[in-house]
């Protein structure tokens, strides 16, 4: 028996990148995996490639309330219950400040916070009613430092990890856990379009000197859900190769 035997798991933003591989190491721990993109095929199609049997893609516009209730029902009607939620699913819309527009700010708050809002919200009275689940939400080192350029993301990344503590406060007496992973400059399509002198700055300030992979971050993610952490709620685990060290 593996250490996730028996839990189920909702990841959203699964059909690529860091996504992808949370899925994978969750299903290599023996959890069974709900993968969450925008297209039901291409979730459906990651869920067919992962390891062990039982897990199914599901279509969700996180930032959709109506549609992440309906997702939590679907999950639940066909593998059971959700018992691990990971708030992956994110998006860029890079601007400076004076540039930005209006829908590019509020797509951004849409999907990377508010849709980690309206999952946590309907998966947790299922959580708190078996008085155990753990969630844990993708936010970013720009969360916790800002940059130039992604007022909109660092926003949304840094009010993540502030509803992350609230939520670990208010369901921590219940047997569920909240934490958030903040990655730093990880090699995804996310960070594939930037440019070739941005990407050298970028791995030139990390101290273990490369840029992560998926798996960097899946691997905490895992522990993160595991027994092994059985005592940490509310916590941000930076996972940048040291690029962001602070107090
Ligand atoms: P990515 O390769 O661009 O993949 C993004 C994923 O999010 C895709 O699976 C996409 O699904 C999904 N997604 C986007 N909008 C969605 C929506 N409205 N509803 C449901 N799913 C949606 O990104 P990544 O680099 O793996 O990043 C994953 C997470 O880590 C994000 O939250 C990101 O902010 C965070 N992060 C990344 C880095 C980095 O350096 N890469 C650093 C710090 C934090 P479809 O393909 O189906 O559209």
């Amino acid at each position: 028996m593996s250490e996730l035997t028996g839990e189920i798991a909702i990841v959203t933003g699964a059909t690529r990148g860091i996504g992808t591989a949370i899925a994978t190491e969750l299903a290599l721990a023996g959890a069974r995996v709900a993968v969450v993109g925008t297209g039901a095929d291409r979730a459906r199609a990651v869920a067919e490639r992962l390891p062990g049997d039982g897990h199914a893609g599901f279509g969700c516009d996180v930032s959709d309330p109506a549609a992440c209730g309906g997702l939590v029902s679907d999950v639940s009607e066909r593998l059971g219950n959700a018992t691990i939620l990971v708030n992956n699913a994110g998006i860029t819309r890079d601007s400076l400040l004076l540039r930005l527009k209006d829908e590019d700010w509020q797509a951004v708050l849409d999907t990377n916070l508010s849709g980690a809002f309206y999952l946590m919200r309907a998966v947790a009275r299922g959580m708190m009613k078996r008085r155990a689940g753990n969630i844990v939400n993708i936010s970013s080192v720009v969360g916790l430092t800002g940059n130039r350029g992604q007022s909109n993301y660092a926003a949304a990344k840094a009010a993540l990890i502030s509803l992350t503590r609230s939520v670990a406060q208010e369901l921590a007496s219940r047997g569920v856990r909240a934490n958030a992973v903040a990655p730093g400059f990880i090699s995804t399509d996310m960070t594939s379009g930037l440019p070739e002198s941005v990407k050298k700055t970028m791995s030139e300030r990390i101290p273990l000197g490369r840029p992560g992979s998926p798996e960097d971050v899946a691997t905490v993610v895992r522990f993160l859900v595991g027994p092994g952490a059985s005592y940490v709620t509310g916590q941000v685990i930076v996972v940048d190769g040291g690029m962001v060290m602070q107090s």
